[in-house]
């Protein structure tokens, strides 16, 4: 079975002509800034007076068709989200384990290592929250091996999982052009009647996960109305995701939220003075006196080197971590998403068999064979295990490092080494650093075609897909008690499959949903 017999082959559906064309562009246009499905325009496309107002918005790439995705996988992926959210909790709870791993690549990665000493300063004085949230995100593509098609998973993200707010959108619009469009088209064929479109409550799951964190920290003690903090980056473009999160917890949840750039924490919080609960305090900058106290903390900054220019703002990182707010994630958490992780996790011993990691965390054998089939093969490049050696002469290998993408301990897209630029990056770096990346084989998913609306302008051609599932988790470090764990709906993303990154942020991919087939 291939992804071609699935669809018949003919997807998507040639258009017509230009007014067939335009008519879809258009439709797709006005629903998506009529629906908030955008982001704020990049420089290229505002050109060079800016947007000293702040008033532009601009379409977010999408495809003009869901693409088609097989329904098992599909069904394997949202299955399976529970097992993962728990098995990350697990992790993020065992600091032994995590740091004999952020020992491997530290000496190559001194972000890694500055996160680390957060959490041991804050581990030093004690911790007072022990709850902790995840909103997580596994991310797959499609494996095709024979006739069999199998979910992969490309990474797992344990910090600002994004999306969630457009993603939902994205289905709603591919529902609509269903409904109004598709059956127009003059080849419009099975694609009129027949799309399984899955409904997706990421926006909503997303923000359910906030609010049980947010009734789980209780009322304040100190008399103080209580917030959510949305830590996020200055000049973020991406802030309708982000909002839509933000209308949820306050029109639905009744829950006040505020908007803090990562650069203005140390100016704007406070940690209560003498109140060995240290509540994170929070004051309106309109109005100073108005206090509220975070009782979460939901970080879409801090994630990556960028967002800590200054020794203050590792500072401002050490107040959210040592506050008694609840951070999503915490310093733990965020690296239990390290690539490092997943590989361990992935790697078997010398002698075969379940990874000792993965049966550690993961004492069912039921859901450790569920994870495994997930899993693609991933290598240490250390200079000490079988492994690290195979995986350093691979790498090195002007052959045969064409089957692999080369990982350090970054997020964001954009950081990765592909094929023949593994060798040539290695041989710019100190070899005793070789051991803070992860060498992973490439995923090859069936060839698909899609149009991409990208910037007004259409894009036809092969496409790469990558199904991202969101998972929301609660649980208490002191009680090892799941308070909970819910999947939390989807995200598929899409890219040229010349692309080798997919980030729709990072302005390589676009949005997408998926037609069951
Ligand atoms: P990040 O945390 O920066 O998003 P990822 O591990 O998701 O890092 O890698 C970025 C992109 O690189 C993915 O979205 C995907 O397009 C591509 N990629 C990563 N790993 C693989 C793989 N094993 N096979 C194929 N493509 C991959
Ligand atoms: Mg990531
Ligand atoms: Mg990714």
């Amino acid at each position: 079975m291939t992804m071609a017999s699935i669809t018949g082959g003919s997807y998507p559906p040639a258009l017509a002509n230009d007014q067939e064309r335009e008519r879809l562009a258009l439709a797709i246009k006005d629903w998506s800034i009529a629906n908030g499905l955008a982001v704020r325009p990049p420089p290229a496309v505002v050109g060079p007076q800016g947007d000293p107002r702040g008033i532009f918005a601009v379409n977010a790439p999408v495809t003009l068709f869901p693409s088609p995705f097989p329904r098992s996988c599909f069904q394997e992926a949202k299955a399976i989200q529970t097992a993962y959210n728990e098995l990350y909790a697990s992790i993020s709870q065992d600091a032994d384990f995590l740091e004999g791993l952020v020992q491997e690549v530290a000496g190559g990665d001194d972000f890694i290592a500055n996160l680390w000493d957060v959490h041991l300063r804050v581990k030093g004085e004690g911790y007072v929250q022990s709850l902790d949230l995840g909103l997580f995100r596994s991310d797959y593509m499609v494996h095709q091996d024979g006739e069999a098609l199998q979910i992969k998973q490309v990474e797992f993200n344990t910090i600002a999982s994004s999306f969630g707010g457009l993603s939902a959108q994205t289905s709603k619009l591919h529902q609509y052009l269903a409904q109004t469009e598709y059956p127009l088209l003059q080849a419009a064929g099975p694609h009129a009647s027949g799309l399984d479109l899955p409904a997706n409550h990421s926006a909503k799951g997303l923000a359910a996960g906030l609010a049980d964190a947010f009734t789980a920290y209780g009322p304040s003690t100190l008399g103080h109305p209580t917030c959510v903090l949305f830590l996020v980056q200055d000049g973020e473009r991406n802030v309708f995701d982000q909002r839509r999160l933000e209308y949820e917890l306050q029109s639905t949840h009744g829950i006040p939220v505020f908007r803090l750039p990562f650069s203005e924490v140390l100016a704007r919080t406070s940690i209560a003075p003498s109140s060995p609960a240290r509540q994170l305090l929070y004051s309106l900058p309109s109005s100073p006196a108005r206090v509220f106290e975070a009782a979460v903390v939901y970080l879409r900054a801090g994630y990556g080197p960028g967002d800590y220019p200054t020794p203050s703002a590792w500072e401002a990182r050490h107040q959210i971590e040592r506050s008694g707010a609840i951070a999503c994630p915490s310093v733990l958490t965020q690296l239990a998403g390290m690539k490092k992780v997943q590989q361990v996790l992935a790697t078997p011993e010398p002698s075969g068999g379940v990874p000792t990691a993965l049966r550690r965390f993961v004492p069912s054998e039921t859901k450790a064979a569920g994870l495994l089939r997930t899993f693609t093969n991933i290598f240490p490049m250390d200079d000490t295990t079988p492994a690290g050696q195979a995986a350093r002469k691979m790498a090195t290998d002007p052959e045969a490092c064409k089957k692999y993408v080369m990982k350090p301990q970054r997020e964001g897209g954009g950081n990765n080494f592909y094929r023949t630029a593994i060798p040539a990056h290695l041989a710019s770096i100190p070899e005793a650093h070789w051991g803070s990346f992860i060498l992973m084989e490439l995923i090859t998913p069936p060839p698909l075609e899609n149009i991409i609306l990208r910037n007004g302008a259409l894009e036809q051609g092969g496409v790469i897909c990558e199904l991202g599932v969101y998972g929301t988790c609660l649980w208490d470090r002191k009680t090892k008690a799941v308070l909970h764990n819910e999947e939390s709906g989807y995200l598929l993303r899409t890219k040229g499959d010349q692309s080798e990154e997919g980030g729709v942020a990072a302005g390589y991919g676009c949005m997408d949903s998926c037609s069951l087939v």
